[in-house]
């Protein structure tokens, strides 16, 4: 086995704490990797704190990793030591099931193996707050040399969560995309729907933001509870992603769809929406989700990254920080994900 050390959750209640845990052996297709960077995810508070159900401690969180190759199997051939490496929310699935052989490990019917909380030859995966990963190579990404490491962690979750809808609904130019809420996904939804063409308008409850929206890319932006400037976007868009993992009106955002167009959530809310059927009876509307993205196109994602200089605006932390960062993560106080830097931090 091989030692590792990082941050885990012992309960639902307490702060994350050092452990100390063992990863197995590199196997003929793992790599190991040296963690460099994790990024933090709402994801990451939920689980830890059993929001969800199903947590299982002591629990190291963490599915935004990026960091360098140290060891690779016999069998392994797209790394070598050296090399940087990424690791998302998955870590394996059954690749044998229609979704699988579809690349979209993310829906396999025996359930995806997810990098933590998820049950692996009967051992509970732990992931990135941690100086080492053992993962096999085909869920273990390439990282375009041009970007900043940091900064493209993030992108393994965040990025990918946006980027694949707004390519399943095909998005282009001239389509005019929402986006709502402007945090971790919602930024990354600005910016890669704006790189795709598409002309954006920012859904936020936060005067705050405009500013910052734009900056981003951003074409307009509406504040939500001012009716009259919801009223102005009626019928007229074509996509919204809808970023937001807390219950919310969707009604009022199911107006602005023009007719045959859809909503696609990718917050997952703990508690149900409310929502009847009229909303999607008037004008053929659709109410959709999507769930990160397979294995080759999170590949795709960071290639066209990349090749488009795309990465998150990011606040780096030591892991001594982790706590407190989780109470300024619910209180959206982070432009816009925290990023754990391993090797800063005395773990
Ligand atoms: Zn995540
Ligand atoms: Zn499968």
């Amino acid at each position: 086995m091989i030692a590792a050390k990082g941050y885990a959750g012992f309960d639902a209640k307490s702060p994350l704490k050092h452990y100390d845990f063992e990863r197995r052996e590199v196997g003929d297709h793992d790599v190991l990797i040296d963690v460099l960077y994790c990024g933090i995810c709402h994801s990451d508070i939920h689980t830890v704190r059993d929001e969800w159900g199903g947590a299982q401690y002591p629990l190291v969180p963490g599915h935004e990793i990026v960091g360098k190759v140290a060891k690779v199997g016999a069998k392994v051939k797209k790394f070598k030591v050296g090399d940087k490496a990424g690791v998302g929310c998955m870590v394996n699935s059954c690749g044998e099931c229609e979704p699988c052989k579809s690349d979209l490990e993310q829906f396999c019917n025996k359930g995806s193996t997810f990098t933590y909380n998820s049950l692996e030859d009967g051992k509970v995966t732990q992931g990135g707050y941690s100086n080492k990963i053992v993962v096999t190579e085909k869920f273990v990404l390439k990282i375009p040399d041009n970007l900043e490491l940091a900064n493209v962690a993030p992108l393994l979750c965040a990025g990918i969560t946006t980027y694949s809808p707004l390519k399943h609904w095909k998005i282009g130019k001239g389509d005019k995309v929402g986006v709502i809420g402007l945090g971790g996904l919602g930024h990354m939804a600005v910016k890669l729907a704006k790189s795709f063409g598409a002309h954006v308008i920012v859904f936020t409850t936060s005067p705050k933001k405009v500013e910052d929206a734009k900056r981003l890319g951003a074409d307009e932006v509406v504040i939500s509870k001012n009716q009259n400037e919801m009223q102005k976007q009626l019928k007229s868009i074509d996509f919204i992603i809808d970023t937001v993992s807390a219950p919310h009106d969707l009604k009022s955002y199911m107006e602005l769809l023009k007719r045959d167009k859809t909503l696609c959530m990718v917050g997952v809310s703990p508690e149900p929406h409310e929502i009847a059927s009229g909303a999607f009876i008037w004008g053929r509307k659709s109410l959709s989700g999507s769930l990160i993205g397979g294995l080759a196109e999170t590949q795709e994602m960071l290639d066209y990254c990349g090749k488009h200089g795309i990465t998150c605006d990011i606040e780096k932390i030591t892991m001594d920080k982790v706590n407190e960062s989780y109470e300024r993560v619910l209180k959206s106080d982070v432009k816009y994900r925290f990023v754990i830097d391993m090797q800063a931090s005395a773990l």
